[in-house]
This record gives C-alpha cells, sequence and structure tokens, in this order.
C-alpha cells in the first residue's frame, strides 16, 4: 500500500513538473515537433533494410514522430497510423520482462552490460568476448542479437506459447493497445535468418542460453515482427520515460525501480557501435530497429519515437536520429544537460 502511494506521488510530481519544464525551455512542445518534421521530411539520405526482404519493400516515404508527455498527451506529425515491425526495440522490452521478472542481476550475470563495440548481428563480438577480453564471461549486453536472443531465452515459461504471450503482453502493455505480428515479416524474417540462427547456436555451446536455441531464435523473430506505429512507439518510450508507468492507460508495466537499469542499457548500446555519438549528441538512452523505428526516453520529461524506413550503415534510421536529436535538444531533453532556471 504504502508503495503504491509512493509511485502515485511520483508520477504526480512528474505530472505537474514535466509540462513547465518543457514550457520553460523557451520552445512550445507541437511547434517544435511540427518543425522538425518540416524540415526533415525531404531528407533522402540511407536506404532500407533489405537483408530481410520484407523490409525492402517498406515505403521509404513514411514519416511520423510522436511524442508523449507526464500527463498522456501524445504530440504528432506526419504518419503515426502506418506500422512497421518493431525489429530491434523488441529487445528493450523483452530485456525490461526478464529484469521485471528476475531482477537486475539477471540479466548483468548471464549476458552482460558492455558496449561491444561490434554491429548489432556481429559474431565476431562473442568470439571478442572469449578470445580478446578472456575467459568468455558476460561482456555484451541484450540489446545486440546475441544477447538479445539469450534474452529470449531466459523469459520463463513451460511452453513457447506461454513464453509468447508474456513477451507480446509487455509489449502490450506498454504500447497501451493489443499488437499482433507482421505475418509477412515474420515469414520472411523467418525463411532468411540463418545467421541469427547460427548465433542462436552458438550462445548455446557458450552457456548463454541454456537449452532450445531454435525456441529461442523463433520466438525472437516474433517479436521482431510485431507491428507498430509511431505513436505506439511513442508510448512505449514514455512508458519508460515515467517509472515504467504508461501515461496514456495509468497501467503500471514495471517496477520503477528497475527501470535506470533498462535506460542504462539503451544508453550504452541502444543505437549500436553509434551509440556514443548518439549519446553525446542528446543525452537520451535510445533504441533503434531496423524496421526504421527508433524510440528516444527523456527520465520524467517525455517518451518520443519516429519512424522512418531508410538507415545509415549503422542501421539507424536517419531522419529519426536527426529529428529526435533536434526536437529534444529544443525542448531541453538531454539529462545531462542544466535546466534553465525556472525549469
Ligand atoms: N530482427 C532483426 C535481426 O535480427 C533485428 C535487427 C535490428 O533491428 N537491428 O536482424
Amino acid at each position: 500500500m504504502k508503495r503504491t502511494i509512493a509511485l502515485a506521488a511520483v508520477a504526480a510530481l512528474a505530472a505537474t513538473a514535466a509540462i513547465p519544464a518543457l514550457r520553460a525551455q523557451g520552445a512550445d512542445p507541437q511547434k517544435t515537433v511540427d518543425a522538425a518534421y518540416a524540415k526533415f521530411r525531404t531528407l533522402k539520405e540511407g536506404k532500407n533494410a533489405d537483408y530481410i526482404p520484407a523490409l525492402a519493400k517498406v515505403d521509404p516515404n513514411l514519416f511520423g514522430i510522436a511524442l508523449v508527455t507526464a500527463d498522456g498527451k501524445v504530440i504528432t506529425a506526419g504518419d503515426v497510423k502506418t506500422e512497421v515491425s518493431i525489429q530491434s526495440i523488441s529487445k528493450v522490452f523483452t530485456m525490461a520482462q526478464v529484469i521485471e521478472e528476475q531482477g537486475l542481476d539477471s540479466v548483468a550475470k548471464r549476458i552482460g552490460v558492455d558496449a561491444t563495440g561490434a554491429r548489432f548481428n556481429s559474431i565476431i563480438a562473442v568470439e571478442g568476448v572469449r578470445t580478446v577480453v578472456g575467459t568468455g564471461a558476460p561482456e555484451m549486453n541484450p540489446l545486440v542479437n546475441p544477447g538479445a536472443i539469450s534474452a529470449t531465452s531466459m523469459v520463463r515459461g513451460a511452453s513457447a506459447d506461454e513464453v509468447w504471450k508474456k513477451i507480446i503482453g509487455f509489449h502490450n502493455d506498454s504500447a497501451g493497445r493489443q499488437l499482433s505480428v507482421l505475418q509477412d515479416v515474420y515469414k520472411s524474417e523467418s525463411d532468411t535468418n540463418q545467421r541469427n540462427q547460427a548465433i542462436g547456436a552458438l550462445m548455446l555451446a557458450y552457456g548463454y542460453i541454456k537449452d532450445n536455441w531454435q525456441q529461442a531464435v523463433d520466438l525472437y523473430t516474433r517479436q521482431c515482427s510485431i507491428g507498430v506505429n509511431a505513436k505506439d512507439l511513442g508510448v512505449m518510450a514514455a512508458t519508460l520515460a515515467f517509472g515504467g508507468k504508461n501515461p496514456v492507460t495509468g497501467k503500471q508495466v514495471m517496477d520503477a525501480s528497475k527501470v535506470p537499469g533498462v535506460l542504462a542499457v539503451m544508453a550504452t548500446a541502444g543505437l549500436y557501435d553509434d551509440s556514443g555519438k548518439w549519446l553525446y549528441a542528446t543525452g537520451l538512452p535510445a533504441k533503434s530497429g531496423v524496421g526504421g523505428g527508433i524510440i528516444a526516453v527523456s527520465p520524467g520529461k517525455f517518451g518520443i519515437a519516429v519512424v522512418s524506413p531508410p538507415l545509415d550503415d549503422a542501421g539507424n534510421s536517419v531522419r529519426a536520429q536527426r529529428a529526435i536529436t533536434e526536437i529534444s535538444n529544443a525542448l531541453g531533453g538531454n539529462p545531462y544537460a542544466r535546466a534553465k532556471a525556472g525549469s
């Protein structure tokens, strides 16, 4: 009971603090979002991912922005309805689910919470832990494929169905609506995910996965194929921004005390080997997916997401990076920046 009251008090504080803080920076959130949309709408850099054939077919012009504040207000520009596959952004929520269920140490001890400095599907990164770093002690993280497939394998359940219900349930609660798998993407990725199968088998061989790597890879592929639009992703980001409580539905999705651990891994590895550059520019924990989405979290202030499929060489959406950086910095979203007087 006491804890519920404390959580409610924290949420109420965040609700009263967040909006004045945004305004005190002198920028109006809707105008800022609109301006970034107009500025980057015609930007043509980057290319859709095509190693999963279904992703190459997605309209590269799709562009939507959603910013969600403490009071559950959703501020949007562009197309926030068309769904893309969530891809690697799902890694955050499956990791969060394992942390919620088994504690912060579970992931840190089995997988690690360190940057790999390598691409998201690097096998050399797995080998490097053993041969360069030393013994094979956990020295990666749940936001690159080897760690993510391992995290999926850690979700408890007597059958694949039971595990899947928990994974999709956590995603639904974070987004505030019932999500579903984009079957064309799931099929396309299942037909072409031999590299992830190799990673799954390797992770079993090295003991990160305890058994049934095939089930872990299949469920991982399914979770990557969940359909989301920019609004869903914005609400999911906001759930993390406000202590694990979805600000639109009011549901406490995860224990607030565990959220900082999730955000720390996002800051370390959310944009793969470009995570340092991203943090340098924005200060925001974030996560990208090869479907073209990026979520970013300004703790206590807002969650933001952009969907735009063309990616840069590191596998991160070009327009999403530019738009989020511009909007967050205009609204004072960088947690490392000193707040202006009165904010
Ligand atoms: N499902 C994709 C893969 O495993 C996810 C990659 C990503 O979004 N970076 O390759």
